[in-house]
């Protein structure tokens, strides 16, 4: 199939998707010119690029970096009226990001797991399911390796899967998942997209390719999906944690986890909570069968996977107490699902950089908090809708180190320990990750 694609390409923004995109397509005796601003030719990618054969225009954007091009592989962080992008659109030549170039590199079976949000635990549990299960498979995209790299290394007998965005997928011609998932669909990335129409249209370009031996695994809870899913031709399977589908694909009653009419395991034996991870766990249980993944496999995972990192994860029983970091959770949407996601009472950790929310949304969710633990620039103001919902306690810390002792002096053998922030990490912290690090370290302090 490399003989179909064009000769001239422009590899548009280096970073680690352009390195990979463009080493393949050297490797596959393209010609290659590689546009960046900010990288320099002391760089060791660059350096390494040029030793294969590319040419490289760094430190700015001319438009003459299309001179004659026939396509152009542009990071996806990349908008579409950047003025390179812009011109080449203009001029007729084809844009494409990175994943695309996977469909050239390998025929080797592709899960695709896409949506605005549990992308990284629905991929993660997929793979997981599927090793426990002694299927092989490659786990690529967002969170491993990049997608061309991970595609030349394909063996015959392995399944790949991948983590897409919104922003890879508006990039694609002919690729084509033979099992494509669709988690949800929630306005985001907006700013990118231009609206929320063509935000979902790229999303569904996940299925467009898709023919009538293909799976399409899709939320059956979302209205905007549940819609644009008639125009596929794959096999629809699908998912829902609200209704249940003995006809159709992954669903829950209060007791166990069902795949059409088969009970796969009880409920009460998996380790992640929150009714948005029942949706990540039910897409994964369709995907990870319709692969080859046994009962077994599936158990194992969901008995001991505690979550990705930061996201709602278990971190374990200290002192008597659930401890939860939820370090990711930066906005008030996602405490409020955090917040849901548990019946005991619980001890909430929150605060941190102040966009100037006065956090009143939260005030319905906080029933069965029964004390708060604020810090950061927002701590006056969770103060103030903790007093509001009558939590007992609400006390002030300097940070999340030392409000995980005053967590832990607030609590009772039984109770939730959760830290999520409902804030950006900024004001105190340099990332989301090394806020949760510091609080897991501070947790095992206490034991
Ligand atoms: P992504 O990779 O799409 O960003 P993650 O799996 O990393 O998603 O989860 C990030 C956050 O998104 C979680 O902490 C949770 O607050 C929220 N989330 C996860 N899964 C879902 C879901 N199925 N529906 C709604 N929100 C979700």
């Amino acid at each position: 199939t490399w003989k179909q694609f064009p000769e001239n390409v422009l590899v548009l923004g280096l970073a680690r998707s352009g390195a990979a995109a463009a080493a393949a397509l050297l490797e596959n005796g393209k010609k290659v010119t590689v546009n960046d601003a900010a990288a320099t030719y002391e760089d060791t990618a660059v350096k390494e690029l040029q030793k294969k054969g590319a040419h490289f225009v760094l430190g700015s954007h001319p438009l003459h970096v299309l001179e004659g091009k026939e396509v152009v592989v542009k990071n996806p962080g990349i908008r579409y009226d950047h003025p390179v992008v812009a011109e080449a659109l203009k001029r007729g030549i084809l844009v494409i990001t990175e994943v695309e170039l996977v469909s050239h590199l390998t025929e080797q079976p592709i899960i695709g797991i896409t949506g605005s949000n549990g992308k990284t635990t629905t991929t993660t549990l997929v793979t997981e399911m599927l090793k426990q299960s002694h299927c092989k498979v490659k786990l690529a995209g967002n969170i491993g390796i990049a997608a061309t790299e991970v595609a030349q290394t394909m063996q015959p007998d392995e399944k790949m899967v991948i983590e897409l965005s919104s922003f890879q997928l508006q990039g694609i011609a002919a690729f084509r998942p033979s099992t494509a998932v669709l988690l949800n669909i929630y306005e985001a990335h907006l700013d990118y997209h231009g609206d929320l129409e063509s935000y979902v249209n790229a999303k569904c370009q996940i299925f467009k390719n898709q023919d009538a031996d293909d799976y399409l695994v899709y939320n059956a809870d979302d209205p905007i999906l549940q819609e644009k899913v008639t125009d596929a031709k794959a096999k629809k399977i699908a998912f829902s944690a609200t209704k249940q589908l003995e006809q159709m694909g992954a669903w829950a009653d209060d007791t166990h986890i069902y795949f059409f009419e088969e009970a796969i395991m009880a409920l009460e034996d998996v380790v992640l909570v929150g009714q948005h991870n029942l949706e990540n766990i039910l897409a994964s249980v369709a995907a990870a069968k319709l692969n080859g993944a046994t009962n077994e496999g599936i158990q194992y995972v969901l008995k001991t996977f505690s979550g990705v990192k930061h996201r709602l994860e278990f971190v374990g029983r200290h002192k008597g107490r659930y401890v939860y970091n939820d370090s990711k959770a930066t906005n008030t949407l996602a405490t409020q699902k955090a917040l849901d996601s548990f019946k005991k009472e619980i001890i909430l950790l929150a605060g941190g950089l102040d966009r100037g929310n006065e956090f009143d949304e939260l005030i319905p969710h906080l029933q069965n908090v029964k004390a708060m633990v604020v810090f950061g620039e927002t701590a006056s103001k969770l103060e103030r809708i903790g007093k509001e919902a009558g939590v007992q306690a609400v006390a002030h810390a300097n940070g999340v180190d030392d409000a995980v002792e005053i967590g832990f002096s607030l609590s009772d053998e039984g109770d939730i320990l959760l830290l999520s922030p409902a804030c950006a990490s900024w004001d105190q912290y340099k990332t989301f990750e090394e806020r949760g690090d510091i609080f897991v370290q501070a947790v095992h302090t206490m034991d």
